[in-house]
């Protein structure tokens, strides 16, 4: 049961102008919290390094041009991308190493070599589309190259996988993620997220469901501020359970952002270290029922104080153990219980006729 875990001190070397949420410490806490877990421990984990995504890799999604610009922007020393996304001297080679680290993880379990694996990367990569911003948004929230994206197209391009199922539960709706598969039924984009009305980007809501081919295979599941673990779990039951088991994926990537746990301090959610745990297993039992476990969890959003917590105890179910944390779940209030009950209706109304519920 041992799990990889991609990581490499590089990625700490990606590094702000003074105060940023997205910091090197996020992954400095986290490796600390794994070693003090005792999960670095080749029985339950490995470290395994990441490899260099090339121009060719990035091309599977992004534009040359835009891959290109990065590289000159990063060379010439500019420290922003756009206003919210920085630069320092390694951010290109970062950037490169988490686009292919979330490669590595994708090829490593399809191979079989580790039952699944978790991309510990930075900088994240969800809101990067195509050509960088997406969907009008107004930045591309602390992201260079779409990491889980270039490893889904990596599997089908390379691989020969023909359904790829990506969860997004970071708080923000993946706007890039959306972007670069609207048009594909081979992927089936599941994203969880807080109401676009309430936070950026802006995107996300229950009538972007794809488009031709895509048609129904983009699902945006826009959840109330003070969403709790219930209202996931809820989600999860009513709309995830039964799509996913129709699509019946070849493989599931999980991008994972902490920022929906209740202490994040740039979001308004309600999730608990224990909800994420629980939305892992699901994926996990997901996993396990469609295409013999082959899980992949990256990386994206999270930035409070019990972030390096819920990483190690997400990771600990994936090599099948529980940590002795004391989180206790939690319940939305019932008026937003009665929001999530309408959004729920919504989107079954606007996917009625190509999944059954
Ligand atoms: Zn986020």
């Amino acid at each position: 049961m041992t799990t990889a875990i991609i990581y490499s001190p590089v990625y700490l070397e990606h590094r702000p102008h003074g105060y940023h949420p997205e910091s090197p410490r996020r992954l400095e806490e986290a490796m600390e919290a794994l070693r003090s877990f005792g999960l670095l421990d080749q029985e339950h984990c490995v470290i395994v390094e990441p490899r260099l995504a090339t121009l060719e890799d990035l091309m599977l999604v992004h534009d040359k041009a835009y891959v290109e610009r990065v590289k000159r922007l990063v060379e010439s020393g500019t420290r922003y991308l756009d206003g919210d996304t920085y630069l320092s001297p390694r951010s290109f080679e970062a950037a490169l190493l988490a686009a292919g680290g979330v490669m590595k993880a994708c090829e490593i379990v399809l191979e079989g070599k580790y039952i699944n694996a978790f991309a510990l990367v930075r900088p994240p990569g969800h809101h990067a589309g195509v050509y960088g911003k997406a969907l009008g948004a107004a930045s591309q929230g602390f992201c260079i190259f779409n990491n889980v994206a270039v490893g889904v197209m990596h599997l089908l391009r390379r691989k020969g996988l023909g359904r790829v199922m990506i969860l997004d539960i970071d708080c923000h709706h993946g706007n890039g993620t959306q972007d670069i598969f609207y048009e594909s039924s081979q992927v089936l984009y599941v994203s969880f997220h807080q109401d676009p009305r309430t936070l950026y980007p802006g995107t996300g809501y229950v009538d972007e469901i794809g488009v031709g081919e895509g048609k129904g295979y983009n699902i945006n599941i826009p959840l109330p501020p003070g969403s709790a673990d219930d209202a996931y779990m809820k989600a999860w039951a009513e709309i995830v359970e039964p799509v996913s088991r129709s699509f019946n994926p070849e493989f599931v990537v999980m991008s994972v952002g902490y920022d929906a746990h209740h202490d994040d301090p740039i979001t308004m959610m309600g999730l608990s270290t224990q909800g994420y745990v629980d939305l892992f297993n699901k994926a996990l039992e997901l996993a396990a029922s469609t295409c013999n476990g082959r899980f992949v969890a990256a990386l994206e959003g999270g930035y409070g104080m019990f972030l390096a917590e819920s990483v190690a105890a997400t990771i600990a179910s994936m090599s099948g153990v529980s940590l002795p944390i004391t989180s206790q779940r939690t319940m939305s209030k019932d008026e937003v219980m009665k929001r999530v009950e309408g959004v729920l209706m919504r989107l079954k109304e606007n996917l009625k006729g190509i999944w059954s519920f």
